[in-house]
């Protein structure tokens, strides 16, 4: 026995996501099932739909920043009750017995990795959908507490882009005293500045030109400069202890590593389509470093929207009927939104 909802859906990775139904599986007894509020709009939805990152499963229904409220508990569910505000992120299981797993870095399972909330396979066998749905059914150790004070329209984006920008943040511990940079001011750059001026960093904002500079400042930030001057270079080298890079264009790494004070590191959350040369003098003078970052744990995720509720910090939406997604894709891609679509579950 299943429960049939709707949904949009993908049907090939060149048309226009479509109306459609889907079912979700039974509640077992560790599951949570819950009526989807919001779903967020993220870069990855549209990459993977397109195929952009490999073949995908068709019909597939995107979607990985989802609130909304508790409906039905299994029998042994013991962290949620009906009622309960909850969201889900960008992967809905793990092997559960990895050191990573263990150590409560879920997204990087090993064995063979995270189940994807989308495009992932289930324990049952069947592919995972996603939040452009009405509702969802996920192992309870897989599911996050929506604080009281974040509207659900506003937690949905934090369960992908919060969590994406808060983990290498503190992994890198962006505070007091510490310089941190942002490079890029969308979707992930727009709550990473956010974030990071709640943590008492001083932040940057490099941005490819000074457009968004009024968003900018506004959102915390206290300089802003456009990478298109070439004198940005110039004026702020050795500037920053971490830099943080959202967006996934090619950069000029030498020059960005320019920009690192000693022991400074810079930090990849896109994933550009080509790889970017490194000279080793950039790392070497300054004891740099280059890392990455994917999302973070279950646990991290948990601490992410509780130290978001305390700090008030929320994402800037647009809140967008479902019918709407396709242009929301195509204005994404334009960065014309300030700063997530955010999917009214209401009107699928
Ligand atoms: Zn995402
Ligand atoms: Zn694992």
């Amino acid at each position: 026995m299943t429960t049939t909802v709707t949904a949009y859906a993908a049907t090939s990775a060149t048309d226009p996501l479509t109306k459609t139904t889907i079912e979700r599986r039974d509640v077992g007894p560790h599951d949570v099932a819950f009526d989807i509020a919001f779903a967020g709009i993220c870069h990855s939805d549209l990459h993977t739909v397109r195929e952009e990152w490999g073949n995908v499963t068709f019909p597939l229904v995107p979607g990985h920043e989802i609130a909304g409220v508790v409906t039905e508990v299994g029998s042994e569910v013991t962290k949620y009750k009906v009622g309960d505000r909850v969201g889900v992120g960008c992967f809905v299981d793990s092997c559960r017995e990895c050191d990573n797993c263990r150590a409560g870095e879920e997204q990087y399972c090993t064995n063979p990795g995270m189940v994807g909330t989308y495009n992932g396979r289930g324990r049952d066998g069947k592919p995972t959908q996603g939040g452009y749905s009405q509702a969802i059914v996920v192992d309870e150790n897989y599911v996050l507490r929506i604080p009281d004070s974040i509207p659900l329209d506003k937690a949905a984006p934090l369960l992908c882009a919060g969590i994406t920008t808060y983990s290498p943040l503190r992994h890198w511990n962006a505070g007091p005293g510490k310089r941190v940079a942002v490079i890029g001011l969308g979707g992930l750059g727009h709550l990473a500045v956010k974030l990071a001026v709640a943590m008492g960093a001083e932040v940057a904002v490099l941005s490819q030109s000074l457009k968004k500079m009024e968003d900018g400042l506004r959102l915390g930030a206290s300089e802003y400069y456009a990478t298109s001057d070439p004198d940005t270079f110039k004026r702020l080298r050795g500037s920053f202890d971490l830099i943080i890079n959202t967006v996934s264009a090619n950069l000029d790494m030498a020059s960005y590593l320019g920009l690192l004070n000693l022991d400074g590191t810079l930090v990849e959350l896109g994933m550009p389509e080509n790889p970017m040369p490194v000279p080793a003098g950039a790392l070497i003078f300054g004891r740099k470093s280059i890392s990455g970052s994917l999302i973070g744990g279950i646990r991290e995720t948990q601490e992410m929207l509780d130290f978001c509720a305390e700090h008030d910090v929320t994402p800037e939406i647009e809140v967008i009927e479902a019918s709407y997604v396709n242009e929301a894709y195509e204005r994404m891609l334009a960065s014309d939104v300030r700063y997530r679509f955010v999917i009214d579950n209401s009107t699928l």
